[in-house]
């Protein structure tokens, strides 16, 4: 999925001129404070594509001719550029509002193939310093983010920012989070991934020892992690199990992303009787090893079978390597000390310290 941030240029990446509103000579061009530090920092630690999209009243026609529009715009996609900040395409409707082209913003025209496309909706955004900005958004089924000291009145569910530092720590705070579900006709599973959280997590999959081991996980993983699952639990506890691992497994995929910056690998720690090594790579590839024998059969009306079961699910969807080396005599503590240091392995590895991926291969 595509995250986007779809971008106005007049009042939001340079200043709109006074009067006129045009853009038609070098000296009218200035950036807004911060814009192209924000930029960079986007560019650099996030994975969103950007995209411009912009209003130019009468552009190409005597009002407003092209030859004296494409100077400071060009030089102004240079000096960005020269940043590191590359638009995907910039996009401009050069019509007048009385024509009411359906390309014009607030109109969807410009952007339809990107709504068309396999765009994540939940993380991608409108940015702008218009209403007309944020009704594109709504238009687009995208929340809008108003840049500028207005009142979002009219667009209650725009977020408001001040400036483009507000923009990028906006940004950086929810860009790693998904929200997916997954249905069967054995199990009902929804879960909201936030790898850049505190720990705090709401689990419901009726199984109460496994709530308590994924709420280890989110502790000791310093995730937020809301778990909802509903199965054939008249059968056995096995496919709710399994299918929240796959949930799970696919929903740090995706909030991982393309990867840049993480730090990957392992964790050990001790519980009583009991101590677990596991050590986790995002490395693409889904591999288990397991060295873990229980001796009982159950925790609660959790089948410890299914703990491994549960890790080779994870591994596949999430495609990590997961190795897991354990020992202990009581099954309860065995089995929570591999999932806390799961949780350990996944603090130290989703943590961005870096803002390229860490591969000699380009890719993860
Ligand atoms: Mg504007």
């Amino acid at each position: 999925m595509k995250k986007i941030l779809f971008i106005d240029r007049d009042g939001t990446i340079i200043e709109e001129p006074p009067g006129d509103f045009q853009v038609d000579r070098m000296d009218k061009l200035r950036f807004k404070p911060g814009v192209i530090g924000a930029l960079r920092k986007i560019t650099e630690e996030t994975d969103y594509r950007l995209v411009m999209v912009s209003n130019q009243d009468g552009l190409g026609t005597t009002a407003f001719p092209l030859t004296v529009f494409m100077p400071p715009h060009d030089f102004m996609l240079k000096v960005l550029a020269g940043e590191g900040i590359v638009f995907d395409e910039v996009l401009i409707d050069g019509s007048f509002p009385e024509e009411n082209s359906p390309c014009r913003k607030p109109g969807t025209g410009m952007v339809k193939k990107y709504i068309d496309e396999w765009l994540d909706r939940e993380n991608s955004y409108v940015i702008g310093d218009r209403l007309t900005d944020m009704e594109l958004a709504s238009n687009m089924g995208l929340k809008g983010i108003l840049f500028g000291e207005k009142k979002a009145e009219g667009c209650p569910e725009a977020i408001v920012c001040s400036s483009w530092e507000k923009v990028y720590r906006y940004l950086k705070s929810c860009s790693r989070r998904v929200s997916l579900s997954r249905e069967t006709s054995e199990t009902e599973v929804r879960v909201t991934l936030v790898l850049d959280g505190a720990g705090e997590s709401d689990i419901r999959t009726g199984i109460g020892f496994f709530d308590h081991m994924l709420e280890q996980v989110a502790r000791h993983g310093g995730v937020d992690l809301i778990v909802v699952a509903n199965g054939d639990r008249e059968v056995d506890e096995h496919h709710t199990i399994e299918d929240t691992a796959i949930l799970l497994g696919r929903c740090f995929a995706v909030a991982l992303g393309s990867k840049k910056g993480i730090e990957r690998y392992g964790f050990a720690l001790p519980m009583d009787d009991s101590r677990a090594e596991v050590l986790l790579d995002f490395s693409g590839r889904g591999y288990l090893v397991w060295e873990v024998r229980f001796e009982r059969e159950y925790v609660g009306e959790f089948p410890t079978e299914m703990t491994r079961h549960f890790f080779e699910s994870f591994c596949r969807e999430a495609g990590c390597n997961l190795h897991v080396v354990a020992k202990g005599e009581n099954t309860h503590h065995l089995i929570e000390a591999i999932f806390k240091a799961f949780g350990r392995c996944i603090n130290t590895a989703i943590k961005v310290t870096g803002t390229s991926i860490p591969s000699s291969k380009g890719q993860l």
